[in-house]
């Protein structure tokens, strides 16, 4: 029998928690025994402190069994369950192609996605301006979907990991947000509970990262791959890149519209393209779906130029009750801005760096995103045909199109994107790759 208080002085102090009184912490606060108070003390020394990896890998299973974990094995899935997360972004739509890409090769991904936080867009929030789509259905749907459509992208039930759900709240407002033990227990708790056979993890880098510098990420990435491994799941970080959009769009019908153009060949920004095969590829590897990279990649090509990709795109739309033609016609479906307008530079030259956080920011500020819990979001406003670091603007080739409700709001967008995008001299640019690294288990 432990006290809570005892485990906290036994951290605060600088002493290695066992498993049991991990567990027994974390069972407290799934059972509202251990109070908000205790809570925020326990992150604050963990802040402070930081913690060993055996002692991550008790957190986040502590955390993972504090509710439903999800077993697939009545299912009988003919392939691997693989899933991919990401550390958030800005015009990160991979997850809409990926799902279905691996789902056309063989693979199972039963997404359990969030909604957006902070400046970063939410899978969820992009989905949910498909009329219809249901983003919680009961789970039996769930995995009928997954079995049917070889994917269903849904939001977090209030059965998984319900100790995060607390803990997170509690850091939240500590100040205990930013610690990598804390996010690795956090983010692998709701993945983990999801039951995996396989996760590959992005771990984003620059200026619109949440971590705040390359060392950080890579911190993250190794410490996710770790305890993922150390918990039983075959995972691999991969390092890309997040100065800037990564999509040609940012805005939540936006992206939808870009990832379904993506899926029929319509139109591949090409640095979405590479991020997202370098994060299928590794998908099929892990799940054995693949021998190797070049393999994996032209096995994805392939579902991507004959359709299948799109066609388990368009059956998961329709089995969680969205449209039956999406894919056909989602211009008829996804909702539209009054005024789509150009925005132009100050001064012509090259584009050097963006800052990522603030275009999300201002994405957010039309109502693309959520202020407060409680914000209802427009689905329609945001930026499309977005120029790339190192494309020459002037007075022909915009910054951006907006897509805005009206005048004042177009003009509040304009000048928070000329603010956000800094024009040089092309001497200036320095390129960026798409992926800076990627961290498997035999690496650590
Ligand atoms: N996302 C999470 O789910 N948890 C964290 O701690 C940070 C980001």
């Amino acid at each position: 029998m432990y006290l809570p208080q005892e485990i906290i002085r036994k951290k605060r102090d600088g002493e290695i928690l066992t498993a049991d009184e991990i567990n027994f912490f974390i069972q407290g606060v799934a059972n509202n025994r251990v109070s908000e108070g205790q809570i925020a003390a326990f992150a604050m020394t963990i802040f402070f402190n930081e913690m060993t990896m055996p002692e991550r890998i008790a957190l986040t299973c502590a955390m993972r069994d504090s509710g439903m974990v999800i077993d697939w094995g009545h299912m009988n899935f003919a392939g691997p369950v693989v899933d991919k997360h990401s550390t958030g972004g800005v015009g990160d739509v991979t997850s809409l192609m990926l799902g279905p890409m691996i789902a056309a090769c063989g693979g199972f991904v039963p997404m359990i996605s969030g909604r957006g936080l902070g400046h970063t867009g939410g899978t969820l929030d992009k989905l949910e301006s498909i009329p219809g789509y249901n983003i919680i259905p009961d789970n039996d749907t769930f995995g009928r979907i997954t079995k049917e459509a070889g994917v269903a992208i849904i939001g977090q039930t209030g059965d998984l990991a319900p100790a995060d759900k607390r803990v997170y709240a509690t850091r939240d407002i500590t100040a205990t947000v930013d610690n990598i033990s804390l996010i690795t227990a956090s983010i692998l708790s709701k993945k983990l509970a999801a039951g995996l056979d396989s996760l590959v993890m992005d771990v984003k880098v620059g200026s619109g990262a949440f971590m705040p510098t390359y060392q950080a990420s890579q911190e993250l990435a190794s410490s996710i791959v770790a305890v993922a491994n150390g918990a039983g799941t075959k995972t691999t970080a991969i390092l890309t890149d997040m100065n800037q959009v990564l999509a040609s769009s940012a805005g939540n019908a936006l992206e939808v519209r870009e990832a379904v153009r993506f899926l029929t060949g319509e139109y591949r920004n090409p640095r979405l393209l590479e991020v997202t095969m370098a994060l299928c590829s590794e998908m099929l590897l892990l799940g054995k779906l693949a021998d190797s990279a070049e393999q994996a990649r032209k096995k994805l090509m392939t579902v991507l130029d004959n359709g299948q990709a799109a066609q388990c795109f368009n059956k998961m739309v329709a089995g969680l009750g969205g449209p039956t033609d999406f894919v056909s016609n989602y211009n008829e479906y996804l909702p539209v801005a009054e005024m789509i307008k150009p925005v132009f530079a100050q001064q012509s030259g090259t584009i050097i760096s963006m800052d990522t956080r603030a275009i999300g920011m201002a994405v957010v500020e039309m109502g693309g995103g959520r202020r407060v819990a409680t914000d209802s979001i427009d689905y329609a406003v945001g930026f499309d045909k977005f120029a790339r670091l190192g494309e020459t603007v002037n007075s022909d080739n915009p910054l951006a199109f907006i897509h805005a409700r009206n005048e004042e709001q177009w003009q509040q967008a304009a000048d928070a994107l000329q603010a956000a995008i800094h024009i040089g001299d092309k001497s200036q640019y320095q390129a960026t790759p798409e992926v800076y690294a990627q961290i498997r288990a035999e690496d650590l």
